[in-house]
């Protein structure tokens, strides 16, 4: 009696030790990613996997993506494996508005954004496409001349 009592015990802990950990790991890929408030409308994780080309210019300067504080910020939009140029996008309906959040840029705005070589009206609403080269940054009159500097 008294030695299955003990069983059911560690079992019962072992059980809560489980719960628990998920717990925790469930708060940090998820409750307190940088972007969880305005992941409104964006697709499941993995509905999609696509690339861009993205430069962005902070006040002027090409800021370089492949720092750490840069990569792999978030799952559903990052730049990863030091590379600062290629965008990875794995959901549907991500715009340029949460890829600046992901990065703790969107305070730094407004963004105007280029997108193949043309100013888009849709600036930081601008859902990317697989293949875009984009520009996005916050000296919009000089968009162009970086746009050039950027993917000469
Ligand atoms: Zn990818």
């Amino acid at each position: 009696m008294g030695k299955r009592r003990k069983r059911t015990g560690t079992v019962l802990v072992v059980v809560l030790l489980a719960v628990a950990a998920f717990a925790v790991y469930s708060y940090y890929s998820y409750t307190i990613s940088p972007a969880g408030s305005i992941r409104e409308g964006i697709g499941p994780l993995g509905s999609a996997h696509i690339h861009q080309k993205a430069a962005i210019y902070i006040d002027g300067s090409r800021l370089n993506l492949a720092l750490p504080q840069y990569q792999s910020q978030d799952n559903y939009a990052h730049f990863e494996d030091g590379d600062g140029i290629t965008l990875h996008l794995h959901a549907t309906g991500i715009n340029l508005e949460y890829v600046l959040s992901t990065l703790r840029l969107l305070d730094k705005g407004p963004f105007a954004a280029w997108v193949n070589g043309q100013d888009n009206s849709q600036g930081v609403k601008y859902q990317p496409l697989d293949g875009d080269t984009i520009l996005i940054t916050n000296t919009p009159e000089l968009a162009g001349q970086q746009y050039t500097e950027a993917f000469p």
